[in-house]
């Protein structure tokens, strides 16, 4: 009896203790996004002739939601908002409603070192970090002086009690070189084990660094991306997101013990006027670090995204649209050969992560999340799906949790 009455008493406290662990731990849901690319064609498509401005929101309409739904949503910005003339390859600047539109589809953090950083020059530079400031956007990568690279290069993205460490670095910048006091973050290991040395102090969950390398069109990553991978791996940084290539490279989770290690080695285009197979695709890399006593990387997925680029009102517009999701089948499509290229690169994808991934699965566009008591119900009644429901849930507390800093 006593023996039952005591093993009964060690159930009770295991559940305790997992409720306690479970109602404190904290969440921070992180979205990270490839390269945002400003070709020719995308700055024509982007003019709305009626209203004489530029206009990017229907790019990234059908991923909005999703992007809006984390609490942070980190991309590569490559190009510079260096003013007119407005310019694509090789050598871009687009205009700032692009990142206006990056701004209102969930973004939160743009990363701006990257091999086009330099293309208009150090006045490019300054002028793109100027504008990022204006639209309220969080940047690191490439900076104005050199008082701005000490206060903004190793960028903290903090929710409640959780501190996540970005930085940014980029392998060249084609081979335009820029003029104290800009300066941007080249991959250079002196230079970086200086600012992880820095950020070690800073009391950090995570830290994440965000690499612009590779080889271009390329499925797999090269020596120097495995050797700089291995690098950060040995100087304690957790989460490696990297881009370039304008295609996807595989993922891997590695845990061992206590210690985890994450690298995303290529997330594609997100979107680009760049048409021919893999490269008109790229990937959305989803995780939550979730804190109890220590810090962990959660619910690690990938999202699959494609530009449909087709002509409507004589003129040609370019959308990301989520692959995986019944909204956008064959019937959404006017041309069924765009629908049939969206099917084999997202293809390609799945069997190039499914036979290469390390513990990352695909993940359904939209995420799982709990509905708790105390959140306004009306949002769970503005429509019939599921999804959009979740999705508004998750809008309201990113909200409340901005509008309560
Ligand atoms: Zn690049």
């Amino acid at each position: 009896m006593n023996l039952l009455c005591n093993f009964f008493k060690r159930i009770l406290s295991i559940l305790l203790l997992f409720h306690l662990l479970s109602s404190t731990a904290q969440e921070m849901s992180l979205l990270f996004l490839g390269d945002i690319m400003g070709h020719g064609p995308q700055i024509k498509s982007a003019w709305n002739d009626s209203l004489k401005k530029y206009d990017y929101n229907e790019v990234f309409e059908p991923v909005g939601d999703i992007i809006s739904s984390v609490d942070f949503a980190i991309a590569n910005l490559e190009v510079t908002l260096a003013g007119p003339p407005f310019d694509g390859y090789p050598q871009f600047s687009s205009p700032d409603e692009l990142a206006e539109a990056c701004k209102n589809n969930g973004i939160d953090v743009l990363v701006t070192a990257n091999n086009h950083s330099c293309d208009r020059g150090d006045k490019g530079i300054q002028r793109t970090n100027q504008v990022l400031d204006s639209l309220g956007l969080m940047h690191t990568g490439t900076f104005s002086n050199q008082q701005n690279r000490d206060s903004l290069n190793l960028l903290i993205l903090t929710k409640e009690d959780i501190r996540v460490g970005l930085l940014n670095y980029t392998y060249g910048t084609n081979g335009i070189s820029f003029h104290a006091p800009t300066y941007v973050n080249l991959l250079d290991s002196s230079l970086i084990l200086k600012d992880l040395n820095f950020a070690r102090a800073k009391n950090l969950d995570k830290l994440i660094v965000f690499v612009h390398w590779g080889e271009e069109y390329q499925d797999q990553p090269n020596e120097y991306q495995k050797i700089f991978n291995q690098f950060f791996k040995r100087h304690g940084v957790d989460i490696v997101i990297g881009s370039h290539p304008h295609v996807v490279q595989p993922m891997h989770y590695i845990k061992d013990k206590d210690e985890e290690f994450l690298t995303v080695y290529s997330l594609g285009n997100f979107v680009s006027n760049q048409r021919d197979f893999r490269k008109d695709g790229g990937v959305m890399f989803r995780c939550s670090i979730v804190k109890g006593d220590k810090a962990s990387i959660n619910d690690k997925e990938y999202i699959l995204t494609w530009v449909n680029k087709f002509y409507k009102n004589e003129k040609w517009h370019y959308e990301v649209l989520p692959c995986s999701n019944k909204m956008f089948g064959k019937e959404y499509f006017t041309r069924n050969e765009d629908y049939a290229k969206m099917i084999a690169y997202s293809n390609h994808a799945k069997n190039l992560f499914a036979e290469y991934n390390n513990d990352i699965q695909e993940g359904s566009p939209y995420p799982k999340i709990h509905i708790q008591k105390n959140e306004p119900q009306e949002l769970m009644h503005q429509t019939n799906t599921k999804w959009i429901k979740k999705l508004n849930l998750l809008k309201y507390r990113k909200k409340k949790h901005r509008d309560a800093k």
